[in-house]
């Protein structure tokens, strides 16, 4: 395919070196890992040593990471699992507005089955206040889940000081680290988090492999009954290839992540700054504070355009972006994360993210900027809106 990859928030290329850990355990080491024999015994050494890679990778203990099919299973688990085992304790839970769907839609799912869910807002640049958080925790809060890093305008909630207001009121903590994971360093016990959820995809490891973190102690309801798998909380025959590439995708993104995240910020802010000098009419979304926003993110509005029509003709000219996140897009509803920040409706409707990876270029962003300026021009002369205001 010859087009520039600039939606690395969506997914990532499999790391080859992941690839190649993988390999062995599809034809050749491909036991079932609870097979009392020799090929089920090799294949729970490869589970066991990637879950204490990944353990380590951020600071947890074996014992406290659970495979899942994806992170948005993560999510589904760390919430709906915290709601039932939690259930009469109280049923109030705290999220925020800007949350991915996999957080969102599980909410506003819970709504239906009695439980009450407060949407905490965010700021211009999409942060959620430490205040709102003390003003909206109740007695019978059991659960808040706040995004660790945001999928569509990059921003890095203060997840620690989140957590410890959580704490202080006796409600239990859920970050949706999956955006976060392999960009940030964190460690789960600095961090004081009850569960994390994390996705292979999002930090060049293969499609359909989530954990989540769950610290030791916290009791919590199975998500998917089945077998004993995952200490009997998540049935179903272990994904041994896909368990061994996360593992190994996570200890590479982690040995690199001060150089690759140097790297990507250095294309992208070059980027950035050549979009700002050379269109107007724009926002730039998301935090200014280059230090407490992802290092691969870039979000923009372009008022008097369509986003779609931006997206179509960069992909005519080989250039792969977002109009928000993959996850809503298809829909044309403006994205509630753009809304939420204050960017006005007609605005919201014209925006694209870019998000690097560690493989593009300086060349790549280059091309690309100078594409997305004609883009932008061309639209506009062709734009009715544009012209009036002219
Ligand atoms: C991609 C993404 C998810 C969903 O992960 P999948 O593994 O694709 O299910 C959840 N949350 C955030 C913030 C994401 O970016």
């Amino acid at each position: 395919m010859k087009s520039i990859y600039l939606d690395h928030a969506a997914t990532t290329p499999l790391s080859k070196k992941a690839l190649e850990a993988m390999e062995p355990y599809f034809c050749e080491t491909y036991g079932n890992p609870n097979s009392q024999h020799v090929y089920g015994r090799e294949a729970a050494k490869a589970v066991a040593e990637a879950r204490q890679k990944i353990a380590a990778c951020i600071g947890a203990r074996p014992s406290e990471v659970y495979f899942t099919s994806c992170g948005t299973e993560a999510d589904n688990w760390a919430i709906k699992g915290a709601a039932a085992q939690y259930r009469d304790k109280g049923r109030h839970i705290i999220t925020s507005v800007i949350e991915h769907p996999a957080v969102y839609s599980t909410c506003k799912q819970l709504e239906k089955y009695g439980y009450e869910v407060t949407y905490l807002p965010v700021d211009g640049e999409g942060f959620v206040s430490p205040e709102s958080l003390e003003g909206a925790i109740r007695e019978d809060t059991v659960l808040v889940s706040v995004m660790y890093a945001n999928n569509e305008i990059g921003t890095i909630e203060p997840i620690k000081e989140l957590c410890e207001i959580a704490h202080r009121h006796g409600a239990l903590f859920h970050t949706d680290a999956v955006q976060a994971t392999g960009a940030i360093r964190y460690d789960v016990k600095d961090l004081g988090v009850d569960m994390l959820s994390m996705s292979a995809h999002k930090f060049y490891g293969p499609k359909g492999m989530g954990a989540l973190y769950i610290r030791n102690g916290l009791r919590m309801e199975k998500f998917m009954t089945g077998g004993e798998q995952e200490r009997a909380h998540r049935g179903g025959t272990s994904n041994t290839p896909g368990i061994v590439g996360m593992s190994v995708a996570l200890e590479e993104a982690m040995s690199t992540l001060e150089s690759d995240g140097k790297y990507v910020a250095k294309i992208r802010d070059r980027f950035v700054k050549k979009v700002l000098d050379n269109i107007d009419e724009i926002y730039y979304n998301g935090p200014k504070d280059a230090s407490r926003r992802l290092p691969n993110n870039a979000n923009f509005s372009f008022r008097y355009i369509e986003g779609e029509s931006i997206l179509y003709s960069l992909d005519l000219a080989g250039i792969s972006a977002s109009s928000g996140s993959a996850c809503s897009s298809g829909s044309l509803e403006p994205s509630r994360t753009l809304l939420s920040i204050g960017v006005p409706i007609g605005t919201a409707h014209g925006s694209i993210r870019f998000s690097f990876g560690k493989h593009n270029t300086e060349e790549e962003a280059d091309y690309a900027v100078d594409e997305l300026i004609k883009t932008v021009k061309r639209l506009r002369a062709m734009s009715p809106l544009y012209k009036e205001k002219k």
